[in-house]
């Protein structure tokens, strides 16, 4: 008997159509992922070109987008996520393993926690582009995914960013700028920050090294970036950090104020990292295309000219990262809605002609990263009240 044969061209449509579902499924799954990130206290809308969804290709593959969208920005054990994973068929063990891709990728984050029974067990959560996602790309960052995310600033994100006004990262002065009559916070001593410490890792900053691959780099220290306790052990795992003596951390900052770059740890008082920012920092670039910027950094001080004293010389227009001081009539004068307090130009002036003043307000960051989150995420949800007319 004959067999009966299906002719080629059959067989080749159905399977192209098998794949164009496949594809379909898979682009769905992104856009559903771009929803579900657009939850968390930072959000992460889209826009009408879709770059929001080459950046999530870059982080996630097909296979761990559907392990993300069974997590939480609430961090959770292996156990609780699989719980709601399992339905996609796949083991205890391989979701382990995929998990641990995902967190050496940069996509999402893992901690430690100690169990009831006093053991350690690590949990994962999602985690915001930016401060998150974006960070921990410092061993993958690509030419093309940095211009994605710059595009991705311009379209949405940099708005998202602002929104709650809640700070994310706050601006400590180089020491030598502070008055001894100044009674300076201990979560503003960097010092403290690091004597407080059980480990310390530096690593590139992100954003010196994407303008590396632009050839648009200046010519500041690279490796400047600090990362502290669970983080630092986080840095070292993904492979772009190592771990420093605290004393090797504090020569690293002296040098880095001496360079002039401006000290933004995490806006709380036990920050899990500290940035030294400088003119490729993608942060204070977006800042200044704000109006207000000193609305997105938390500051207790701000810089002042005495005009008596003020030769006009311009070597703070120089040191100045923010752009925030001109010179008129042969004086330099700081526009306040442009500083951020980092104090860079006072220990440039040679005629001790510009000094920081303490803000009227003190503001005092949140304990932890976890409570000022939490905080952002409850503005967030009164602003989408106020979208809706929710009162
Ligand atoms: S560096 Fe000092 S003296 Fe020179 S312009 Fe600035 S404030 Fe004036
Ligand atoms: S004027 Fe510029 S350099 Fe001086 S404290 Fe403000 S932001 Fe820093």
């Amino acid at each position: 008997m004959t067999p009966y044969l299906i002719p080629i061209s059959i067989l080749i449509n159905s399977r192209l159509k098998v794949i164009r579902k496949l594809n379909q499924v898979e682009s769905e799954n992104y856009r559903k992922l771009q929803e579900h990130l657009d939850t968390l206290p930072i959000g992460y809308p889209a826009t009408e070109s879709g770059v929001e969804l080459r950046i999530l290709k870059f982080l996630f593959s097909p296979e761990e987008v559907k392990i993300a969208l069974n997590m939480r920005y609430i961090p959770e054990p292996i156990e609780k996520i699989y719980r709601r994973v399992k339905k996609l068929g796949i083991s205890l063990e391989q979701l382990g393993k995929i998990l641990e891709r995902m967190f050496i990728k940069g996509a999402i984050r893992k901690a430690r926690r100690k169990k009831d029974d006093g053991s350690d067990e690590n949990i994962y959560q999602l985690f915001p582009l930016a401060v998150g996602m974006f960070e921990y790309q410092v061993k993958r960052i690509t030419k093309e995914f940095f211009e994605d995310f710059e595009q991705y600033m311009e379209e949405a994100f940099r708005d998202e960013f602002a929104r709650t006004k809640i700070n994310q990262l706050r601006t400590i002065p180089v020491q030598k700028s502070i008055s001894p009559e100044h009674n300076i916070a201990t979560y503003d001593e960097l010092k403290k920050i690091f004597e407080d410490a059980e480990k310390i890792a530096v690593s590139p900053c992100i954003c010196h090294k994407a303008y590396q691959l632009l050839d648009k780099a200046c010519n500041s220290m690279s490796e400047r970036c600090f990362t502290i306790d669970n983080s630092a052990v986080n840095a070292v795992n993904r492979g772009y950090g190592h771990l420093i003596t605290k004393n090797e951390a504090f020569s690293i900052l002296v040098q880095a104020q001496e360079e002039g770059l401006v000290i933004q740890p995490g806006n709380s008082k036990k920050p899990s990292y500290i940035c030294c920012c400088c003119s490729c920092c993608d942060l204070l670039t977006n800042l200044k295309k704000l109006d207000r910027p000193w609305e997105l950094i938390t500051s207790n001080y701000l810089a002042e000219v005495d005009a008596d004293l003020c030769i006009g010389c311009e070597t703070c227009i120089g040191r100045c990262l923010m752009d925030a001081i001109q010179i008129d009539n042969n004086h330099a004068i700081v526009d306040k809605l442009l500083c951020i307090g980092c104090g860079n130009c006072v220990v440039s002036c040679p005629e001790q002609a510009i000094n920081l003043h303490q803000k009227e307000k003190e503001v005092i960051p949140p304990d932890t990263s976890q409570e000022l989150f939490l905080k952002i995420m409850d503005k967030r949800a009164e602003l989408r009240r106020k979208d809706k007319g929710i009162e």
